[in-house]
């Protein structure tokens, strides 16, 4: 079946990064494409999904929260698909009740069967009181938002194998720490961990503190989140492009491609030192380019191009 295949242990493949400037200032990037995993589960979402699956596949169903155009969402709706669950997911945003049918996210997650219920802004923000409105729902699975929680870091845990014990550096973007935390968990402890939170958040540190359980050093570089979480700049989006042109990977422009920019323009102020192999986590998250699109088209401003 597939979803055992699915599920097993697997090692994404590491891509160099060929960008011929970079033999300057002698520093190595290799890509983790944990993005090919999967087109739907993909990248962080499957391995912050694998556990908190495996360990509830006898409750009656998935409940999940998220945006419209949140990756687990879709994660989590093809999970159901694949395990043949049903899947509700609460989306932020009570307008999308009669408007989700414009929206790619939800369109391709409603296709593996997910059931939604939009709720306000103001409901959204305080989660712990949201599953008190939906008394049916209370024998169902709750998966978090973004879907961090400990069997989630469990599953991030497996994304470093020893094939990756050369690198001295890795990188990844935050969102709300998960992934990073299981990263730093299962790092070498030589190698340093460097995070770029896609949002502006100074609670990150802590967030991620309680979820680390060894000592390896890690850091989070601030100067990337472009304006905050969910926004890009037209700059970024025409350097996507570029990037792409040059090099054939996709990146998604809320989280990987905020950090590969990052990386690149640290690689360029001499932040690593000559010799260092730095190891890029692509984290997936290129379902949500469709959605992006039809918003910077909607403004007039430059779209992704992938082709
Ligand atoms: C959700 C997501 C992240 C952030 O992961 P966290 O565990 O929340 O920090 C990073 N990259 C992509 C592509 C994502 O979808």
């Amino acid at each position: 079946m597939e979803f055992l295949e699915v599920f097993n242990e697997i090692n994404s493949v590491n891509q160099k990064l060929e960008l011929e400037w970079l033999d300057k200032f002698k520093v190595e990037i290799w890509i983790k494409r944990e993005d090919l995993l999967h087109p739907y589960i993909s990248g962080n979402k499957f391995r912050k999904l694998k556990y908190n699956l495996l360990e509830n596949l006898n409750s009656q169903g998935w409940v999940t929260f998220g945006g419209a155009y949140s990756n687990h969402i879709l994660a989590v709706a093809y999970a159901g698909f694949l395990f043949q669950k049903p899947t509700i997911g609460i989306i932020r945003g009570e307008e999308l009740q009669h408007a989700w049918q414009q929206n790619p996210t939800l369109i391709k997650a409603a296709k593996f069967g997910m059931q939604f219920r939009f709720i306000s802004r103001e409901l959204y923000q305080n989660k712990e009181a949201i599953p008190a409105f939906f008394p049916e729902l209370q024998e169902h699975h709750w998966i978090p938002e973004g879907g961090t929680n400990a069997l989630a870091i469990k599953g991030c845990e497996e994304i470093l194998s020893n094939n990756d014990s050369e690198f001295h550096k890795i990188a990844c973007a935050v969102g709300t720490g998960g992934t990073i935390a299981g990263i730093i968990n299962s790092a070498k402890n030589y190698q340093k961990i460097i995070g770029f939170p896609a949002l502006k958040g100074a609670f990150l540190v802590e967030d991620i503190r309680k979820f680390v359980t060894s000592e390896n050093s890690w850091n989070l570089v601030n100067d990337y989140h472009f304006g905050g979480y969910g926004k890009v700049t037209s700059d970024l989006i025409k350097w996507l492009n570029e990037f792409y042109k040059q090099t054939k990977i996709p990146l998604d422009p809320l989280y990987t491609g905020k950090m590969m920019y990052g990386i690149l323009d640290l690689v360029r102020q001499n932040y690593f030192e000559r010799g260092t192999k730095i190891l890029v986590i692509h984290t997936g998250g290129l379902q949500g380019i469709d959605g992006m699109n039809e918003t910077l088209k909607n403004k007039n401003k430059t779209t992704i191009t992938y082709a």
